[in-house]
């Protein structure tokens, strides 16, 4: 492969990444494939879901149509790394897009559960900062194949010293590393035609109620002059009444939402704004939109894995057994600063986090708007680390890579991999 189609291989177009990822999702929930566009935390993450239905004998589907373009919010690049000489290797940026979900779940081939609804769909997408192939291949990388850890070069030329696997860059780069989906009041696209259903489903029950009107009450005009009636009767009321259900629907939904929303930032009192000033004193490019990521992946991590204890970013005691209901954790847009202190060099937080949790309950599977207290610690030298992954770690005393969910220990030179010095440890997670 030239350079050239390395580099243009290696450029992204977001909307094709995002049509693909949401086809895999769809995909995944049929086969228990993973998506190959996510990366290995979110592959991680998917397989811990779809152990926690298989335990729990439960089968889900997921019909995803898009809607309008995936639009960019923020890009995230260099100047968040640990060392401020060392030039970013990756890069994450967010994106949004309008779908209609539809999400099933089935227990013993019955259906138990089914819900329709508009969101927008937001994906945080990682790629190399670099565009330069030089820097690109000299990156850490964890084989998509196997988990082993190797340079980007040596995945696409000598294949995996693991397993033999050769990639080509554009199934390395870019990679979702995290999504979630936000309910939306109505979307535009939508709009036009949902409102023409609700006034065409009026004006028809309007004339067929009409129609059926006039044939008891009016015996004296014949059955043609009543169809023109009713159809004229139907058209002209069902019109207006169709208009104002339409109207009414969206109200009652904008004020469903207008409410959560409103337990939400009340319950967060201004989470946004403290949690950056605490944490920006200690690492001025600290970013709370990869924060929120950060905390929402830890969370979902823990509370799927089957055995908490085997997550090396938990260290705190046995989680509430009413976490093993849960089946999908979504983010509900926000996180609230209950308290922050300094003790003996380590920052700890206490933290608010909303959810939107679906559970499989004692009355059959439920959604919950939830807020969950997390409390995490981490070094007070502390900085933001866009690149962290557990599944690519280094080691603290000779510097080489392995993937601390495979092993405890450096393969390289023994040390024990010390989870609290490297990043956020999550101490506890309760209801
Ligand atoms: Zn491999
Ligand atoms: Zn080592």
């Amino acid at each position: 492969m030239g350079e050239n189609e390395g580099l243009k291989a290696y450029i992204s177009d977001y909307s094709e990444m995002f049509t693909e990822f949401l086809q895999e999702l769809e995909a995944w929930c049929e086969s228990g494939k993973e998506p190959a566009t996510g990366d290995q935390d979110l592959r991680h993450y998917l397989d811990l879901e779809e152990k926690r239905l298989k335990k729990r004998g439960l089968s889900m589907k997921a019909r995803l149509k898009t809607f309008g373009d995936a639009l960019q919010t923020s890009k995230l690049v260099s100047a968040m790394s640990r060392d401020p000489f060392h030039i970013a290797r990756y890069s994450r940026s967010q994106h949004y897009q309008s779908v209609e979900k539809t999400i099933s779940y089935e227990r013993n081939g019955q259906e138990v559960y089914r819900k329709k609804d508009d969101y927008d769909v937001i994906l945080t997408i990682m790629e190399a900062a670099s565009e330069e192939q030089a820097s690109i291949g000299g990156m850490d990388y964890v084989c998509p194949a196997c988990g082993g850890i190797s340079k980007i070069r040596a995945l696409q030329e000598e294949g995996c010293p693991y397993c033999g696997s050769h990639f080509l860059m554009s199934e390395l780069f870019p990679k979702v590393s995290n999504y979630w989906f936000n309910k939306s009041v109505s979307i535009p696209e939508k709009f036009d035609s949902d409102m023409k259903k609700w006034i065409g489903g009026t004006i028809s029950v309007v004339a067929l109620s009409f129609f059926i009107y006039l044939m008891f009450a009016d015996r004296r005009t014949g059955l043609g002059l009543k169809i023109l009636k009713a159809l004229l009767g139907g058209a002209f009321a069902g019109a207006i009444w169709g208009y104002m259900l339409f109207c009414g629907k969206i109200l009652f939904r904008l004020g469903r939402l207008a409410v959560r929303g409103t337990k939400v930032s009340l319950g967060t009192k201004k989470g946004k704004a403290k949690i950056d000033r605490f944490l920006s004193q200690f690492d001025p490019a600290f970013n709370y939109e990869y924060f929120q990521g950060k905390v929402l992946s830890l969370v979902r991590s823990i509370i799927l894995t089957d055995d908490p204890s085997n997550q090396p970013q938990y260290g705190g005691k046995a989680l509430d057994p009413e976490f093993e209901r849960y089946l999908h954790i979504n983010y509900a847009g926000g996180i609230g600063l209950d308290h922050a202190q300094v003790k003996n060099g380590r920052i700890m937080v206490s933290l608010d986090i909303f959810l939107l949790n679906t559970v499989d309950g004692e009355r059959g599977i439920e959604e919950r708007l939830e807020r969950l207290r997390v409390k995490m610690e981490h070094l007070a030298a502390f900085r933001i680390d866009p690149e962290f992954s557990i599944q690519r770690v280094s080691c603290q005393s000779c510097g080489s890579s392995f993937n601390a969910l495979k092993e405890k220990h450096c393969p390289y030179c023994g040390t024990a991999y010390q989870p609290e010095e490297a990043d956020w440890l999550v101490t506890e997670i309760s209801r």
